[in-house]
């Protein structure tokens, strides 16, 4: 049994993983500050003895002797992580320097949440692991973009510096049950529309791709990425390298809901990246054989039944 850390753990990947973790047979502490998290997300594991439930903030620093630490405590929505932009900023930087700081101090190993957003709007397509981005340093999204750049950064040179066992992952959009749903992401955006009979927005000519990922495979991929050996510290990417437009991912939720929604188009927000898709050749080579297994239509209807029920539970 390892004693495991997770930041962010009441969040929606969070506590997806932290299920996960304690499935396997792991004690876990779940650190929040509930600022996008919700204690409801992990309250099913609050009877476990071996869970752990704590609330504090990233940005002072936490100490208890643990195994491994997953680091994933950030806002991951456009809306929430630019509401307190300096916030945001601190807590990808203090919070990945605490961190760290904890795994030096108790040789624990520690993952990395970082984003395909470090690629910015980019300019090679598919993004591979070494490609560098290209990322506004003075924009709107760049307390986020360039907080997790920094991270990255962090981590690497307590590697370097101080032989810290890190592993960075990159991950690309991700779906799934649990998701707020007024944190303007387009999925849940999307589903919530169309189970309240509101019309789906569109930002911009919604030509624009993503590639989405649904939450169990990500989580396979973040326990299995904890597994590499020592020598990989990654950059590593984690999606599902299957493209879709805004109006495609409209269409089907519309198909898959049966809503009578219509469209309607609202403006693009700033430095909104036009495509994106991640290349997982090296996923697949160092991840034993994982693949995304979830394609986005048994995703989507997975992710609508879990709204539905909220929407019966009163809770939209
Ligand atoms: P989320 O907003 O649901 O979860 C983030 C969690 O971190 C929340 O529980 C929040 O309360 C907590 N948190 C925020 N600031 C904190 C602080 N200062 N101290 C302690 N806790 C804090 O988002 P998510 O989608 O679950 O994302 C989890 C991680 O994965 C984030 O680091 C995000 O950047 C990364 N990520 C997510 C996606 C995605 O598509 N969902 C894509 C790329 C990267
Ligand atoms: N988007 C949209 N309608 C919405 C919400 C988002 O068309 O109601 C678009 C958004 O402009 C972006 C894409 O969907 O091009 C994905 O947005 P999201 O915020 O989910 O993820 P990110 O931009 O961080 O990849």
């Amino acid at each position: 049994m390892k004693r495991i850390l997770v930041t962010g753990g009441a969040g929606f990947i969070g506590s997806h993983l932290c299920e996960r973790l304690l499935n396997d047979g792991n004690q876990i502490i779940c650190l929040d500050n509930f600022f996008t998290g919700r204690p409801r997300n992990v309250e099913h594991l609050i009877q476990n003895p071996d869970f752990e439930l704590v609330e504090h903030d990233v940005i002072l620093p936490y100490t208890k002797e643990v195994d491994e630490v997953y680091n994933l405590a950030c806002p991951a929505s456009p809306v929430h992580y630019q509401f307190n932009a300096i916030k945001t900023a601190k807590t990808n930087f203090l919070g990945a320097m605490n961190m760290l700081g904890l795994a030096k101090k108790f040789n624990a190993r520690i993952l990395q949440a970082s984003t395909s957003e470090v690629y910015g709007d980019p300019n090679l397509h598919p993004q591979p692991e070494e490609y560098w981005g290209n990322v506004n340093p003075v924009g709107f999204r760049s307390c986020y973009d360039e907080g997790k750049r920094c991270a990255e950064t962090l981590f690497m040179d307590y590697y370097r510096q101080h032989n810290v066992r890190i592993k960075i992952i990159r991950i690309f959009n991700t779906y799934g049950p649990k998701m707020l749903p007024n944190d303007g992401r387009v999925v849940s955006n999307f589903i919530v529309q169309a189970l309240k009979g509101d019309d789906l927005t569109i930002f911009g000519s919604g030509n624009q791709t993503r590639s989405f990922q649904y939450v169990d495979d990500l989580v396979e991929g973040m326990v299995r990425t904890m597994n590499t050996p020592e020598y990989f510290t990654g950059p590593i990417n984690l999606g599902n390298p299957v493209e879709f437009t805004m109006l495609q991912l409209a269409q089907k939720v519309i198909d898959l809901t049966g809503t009578s929604s219509k469209l309607i188009f609202k403006p693009l927000p700033s430095d909104d990246p036009k495509q994106r898709q991640p290349d997982i050749s090296l996923a697949r080579k160092m991840l034993k054989g994982w693949e995304p297994a979830i394609q986005l239509e048994q995703g989507l209807r997975q992710t609508i039944n879990y709204f539905e029920n909220e929407l019966k539970a009163g809770r939209l």
